[in-house]
């Protein structure tokens, strides 16, 4: 047995059979590559799943966490820690207008806050919320709630929330939905989960609008889309548009576990005193490392390299003219190959063969989510390999299923 079926073995005798096993079993990283456990290098175009922006080893994520792990890695909310303060002003900073913060340690923790938070501004007489079809906020009950897939979804429910799901991107559907008794619209700038689908550009305002017209809450899921990935700071930016309350997570931290959920105007102080906490939450190593991923991210100019090595992707991508690929789908770093049939799990395993992690998030869509210090050199490495995986996977014949989510 080689190291990877080893550890393949060993994973499927002591863990839940909750994941399909993964293929690969990474042992390190430096840079955009990782390496497997039998010593097989990749390119990494997925970055465990929009997380590490920073890519892999990067220096100064390291040193901030070595450092904040050897003065104090932990304090709980009793007690505060300039990490986290540090952090929460930083990132009030970058937005640019007044808004609070709270700390998790995860997205769907992020948007389980949002939920208590919308609760808590829209009272007893708004009694429902609307979410998009096919949209993902998490796991846990209440962001699973508002999960519009609804083979993940509708085998734990009830859920005690009433929600309500319209087409992503559709404002007059949108419109239909939301009246003076709706609490709150949960949203994806750009829905990842589904295949990283954009809506036109006009509707976050039409969302916003839809919102401020009945009194429900605007609240933006970018747990995948801020910190850099489709280069702005976070999605909404690039659309001159503020929701009530935003979520964040995966990129935050560069790989560490957190999630934030941020406030605007009087959801900035709508918790009171005991309505919410977490134990981990502010965890000051997450807190350094969000930083050093913020620092890094500016002194490096990675949003303009997310913005010109993303549209550079998508070109390229594109010009390589093969039959199976449809189209590019998604702004910045953060982009969805379609393709003609459902073969996804087929271009994963075909190009993990040629050393390129990619993702099969749907059954006809290849997710790209590189490490946003990804170089122009490594963007033309992949798209120049993709005409080889391509006619490999064309060799073989007919569809299959999505990967591993
Ligand atoms: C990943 C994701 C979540 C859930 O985050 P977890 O950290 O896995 O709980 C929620 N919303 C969106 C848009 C995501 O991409």
């Amino acid at each position: 047995m080689s190291a990877t079926e080893q550890l393949r073995a060993r994973f499927e005798s002591v863990f839940m059979p909750n994941y399909g096993t993964p293929p690969i079993a990474l042992v390190k990283g430096e840079g955009r590559h990782v390496v497997d456990a039998d010593g097989k290098r990749y390119l990494d175009l997925i970055a465990g799943i929009a997380v590490s922006a920073l890519g892999h080893g990067h220096p100064a994520l390291a040193k901030a966490v070595a450092a904040q792990a050897e003065t104090l890695a932990h304090t709980s909310n009793l007690f505060l820690n300039e990490p986290e303060i540090a952090l929460a002003e930083r990132l009030v900073g970058l937005l640019g207008v007044p808004a609070r913060v709270f700390l998790a340690n995860s997205g769907t923790e992020a948007n389980e806050a949002a939920l208590k938070l919308v609760k808590r501004v829209a009272g007893p007489d708004r009694t429902y919320f609307v979410s998009t079809v096919a949209g993902f906020h998490g796991r846990t009950s209440g962001s699973l709630a508002l999960t519009g897939k609804d083979a993940i979804r509708e085998p734990f429910g009830p859920f005690g929330l009433d929600v309500r799901f319209v087409a992503h991107g559709d404002a007059e559907a949108l419109r239909a939905a939301v009246t003076p008794a709706c609490a709150g619209v949960f949203v994806e700038p750009i829905q990842g989960e589904a295949g990283v689908v954009a809506p036109d550009p006009d509707y976050l305002h039409a969302v916003r609008e839809i919102c401020d017209e009945n009194g429900a809450a605007f609240v933006l899921d970018e747990i995948q889309s801020g910190v850099g990935r489709t280069g702005h700071w976070f999605a909404h930016q690039g659309h001159g548009v503020l929701p009530d309350v935003m979520t964040l997570a995966k990129g935050l931290a560069g790989g560490l576990p957190i999630g934030a959920c941020i406030g605007f105007g009087p959801y900035g102080t709508a918790f009171a005193k005991g309505d919410h906490g977490s134990t981990f939450g502010g965890n000051p190593i997450a807190a350094a490392a969000a930083l050093a991923v913020l620092d890094t991210i500016e002194a490096d100019g990675l949003l303009e390299s997310a913005a010109r090595l993303g549209a550079l992707l998508a070109q390229e991508i594109l010009d390589v003219h093969h039959p199976l690929i449809t189209g590019v789908r998604g702004a910045g770093l953060w982009r969805g190959i379609v393709l003609a049939a459902p073969v996804a799990a087929r271009v994963q395993a075909r190009a993990a063969a040629a050393g390129f992690l990619v993702n099969a998030v749907t059954p006809d869509t290849i997710r790209l989510a590189p490490p946003l210090t990804i170089t122009r050199g490594e963007v033309l490495e992949f798209t120049g390999a993709l005409p080889k995986i391509l006619a490999a996977v064309a060799a073989e014949g007919d569809g299959d299923g999505a990967g591993r989510r």
